[in-house]
């Protein structure tokens, strides 16, 4: 009586388990028909936050890039990247119609309590970081006598500007919170740093990473008309004709286009297929949505707390958040159905303890027995025995939340084709678009990056054909310079 008792309850477990895992599968469809409702609603939005100021939840920023590389750029130029984990400095010899003579970077990861800290922290670490670099300047890199050294920063966060080379910070995203920066002038910020650690640098550029990777793609491909960051977070920059920017106030500029940045991290439809568990991801993050106290106790009150979620998209699709979405379901399968056993794992409560590079390894492993599954199970959350079952399980999570992310990014992608007009076949006139796309979530998630490929030809069709996706990597820094070169404060000079 015993056994069958416990072949009982140990199907009962399953059962639950299974039950736990369909409901998410269910949650998180995304068929072709929703996709297309997606990128529709995509391309409304786009308008809205392109007719005025707070007209959407895209904000639709202008970037003042109103000319994209020419190619004829020459000098010493740096670059500065920040908004990940790591930042970088970079410094670059463009050598007019030669191209990029030569490069050197150096990557600098940031320690984590200076993304919460202050900000007067953060910019002396990174200025620090830049007087050092620029210390290395080998004889390779030329200066002219008496000149001022440029540079790019790439700055990775909603920013809102009046110029070029000038933008205050909207809000914080990612993992980064650091109160007393919002609002400034990051440029003002940087500028003081470097001043402080008597670095004697022009910022001749700030640009978001997707106007960077935009301008990087663009100099390496002239048929490139968008960039997408799929990385820590998500977001993407287009060009639009000056004309379809009724919010825009200045002069036209004299190509009549302007490199908009979507920040798309922040789009929502009630199309998005939603679950319980972003909506608690969202409640617990760094930058949650408006709290309202009862809020973790309802959220099965879906449509009702949707609207009250900030940075939605990005939390759907990229690599910050897709590990923490698959450890909330397992915590709920642990919770519920015991699928780890009579305890809860401790490991498993700590947020973002599995990270998407760890999802990723698992949902990549093709050993019969799932070794690699069962290894992070082990390493990661301390689970010392798992069955092929399990892995099985956990790999089927890993499929449905990159997949949902992975066809979300391709509607987002249509929304801009389609915004812009290239969703469609012309007659006579079918050149390539090509879409500049940089981040780690794309580079290295191979089952991302081909879901992502194969949804964007499912809604595409025939027009698929004339539309390339192209890996850009860390084309932002590159993009920066560039844009400082033609921003250059020396140009005129030059010019006469
Ligand atoms: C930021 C964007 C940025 C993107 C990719 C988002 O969280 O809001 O400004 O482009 O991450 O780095
Ligand atoms: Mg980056």
């Amino acid at each position: 009586a015993l056994v069958v008792r416990r072949q009982m309850q140990s199907s009962g477990k399953w059962a639950k388990a299974e039950a736990i895992l369909r409901e998410l599968e269910d949650k998180c469809g995304a068929p072709t028909a929703k996709l297309q409702q997606v990128a529709d609603a995509m391309t409304v939005e786009m308008h809205a936050g392109l007719a005025s100021e707070g007209g959407s939840k895209l904000k639709m920023l202008i970037s003042y890039v109103d000319n994209l590389p020419t190619g004829d750029e020459t000098g010493l130029f740096y670059a500065l990247d920040l908004g990940g984990t790591n930042f970088r400095v970079m410094r670059v010899q463009l050598g007019g119609k030669e191209g990029v003579i030569k490069q050197e970077s150096e990557e600098v990861s940031i320690p984590p309590h200076l993304m919460v800290g202050s900000s007067h922290e953060l910019f002396d670490f990174i200025a620090t970081a830049l007087a050092k670099f620029v210390a290395t300047e080998g004889e390779e890199f030329h200066l002219p006598a008496g000149k001022q050294r440029e540079l790019g920063f790439t700055f990775s966060f909603p920013i809102r500007q009046l110029s070029l080379a000038s933008g205050t910070l909207i809000k914080w995203t990612k993992g980064f919170l650091i109160e007393d920066a919002v609002g400034e002038d990051v440029v003002e910020e940087l500028t003081k740093a470097m001043e402080r650690v008597n670095l004697d640098m022009r910022v001749a550029a700030l640009v978001n990473d997707t106007v960077g990777t935009l301008a990087g793609g663009k100099y390496s491909n002239p048929d490139v008309i968008a960039a997408v960051i799929l990385g820590t977070g998500s977001n993407a920059a287009y060009v639009e004709r000056a004309h379809a920017i009724p919010k825009w106030q200045g002069l036209p500029p004299k190509t009549g286009e302007m490199v908009i940045n979507m920040e798309w991290g922040n789009f929502r439809s009630s199309h998005l297929p939603l679950t319980e568990y972003d909506i608690s991801l969202d409640a617990e993050s760094l930058n949650p949505g408006e709290q309202l106290l009862c809020r973790r106790t309802c959220v099965r009150l879906l449509s009702f707390f949707f609207w009250l979620m900030e940075q939605i998209f990005e939390k759907l699709v990229s690599g910050m958040y897709l590990g923490e979405i698959v450890r909330r379901v397992l915590c709920r399968m642990a919770e519920e159905a015991s699928f780890f056993g009579d305890i809860i794992p401790p490991k498993l409560k700590i947020p973002f303890i599995l990270r998407t590079p760890d999802m990723s390894a698992m949902h990549h492993d093709s050993s019969s027995d799932l070794k690699v599954v069962g290894s992070k199970l082990k390493d990661i959350l301390e689970v010392p025995n798992s069955s092929l079952k399990m892995r099985k399980m956990i790999i089927e999570i890993c499929d449905i939340v990159t997949s949902r992310g992975a066809r979300l990014a391709a509607a987002g992608v249509l929304g801009i084709l389609k915004k812009i007009g290239r969703d469609t076949l012309k007659e006579g006139d079918n050149q390539k678009s090509v879409i500049a796309l940089d981040g780690g979530l794309f580079e290295h998630y191979t089952e991302f990056r081909n879901c992502m490929s194969s949804t964007l030809k499912e809604l595409l069709g025939e027009v698929a054909e004339y539309i390339v996706i192209e890996l850009a990597n860390d084309g932002s820094g590159i993009g920066a310079a560039l844009l400082a070169a033609s921003h250059s404060q020396y140009l005129e000079v030059q010019e006469s």
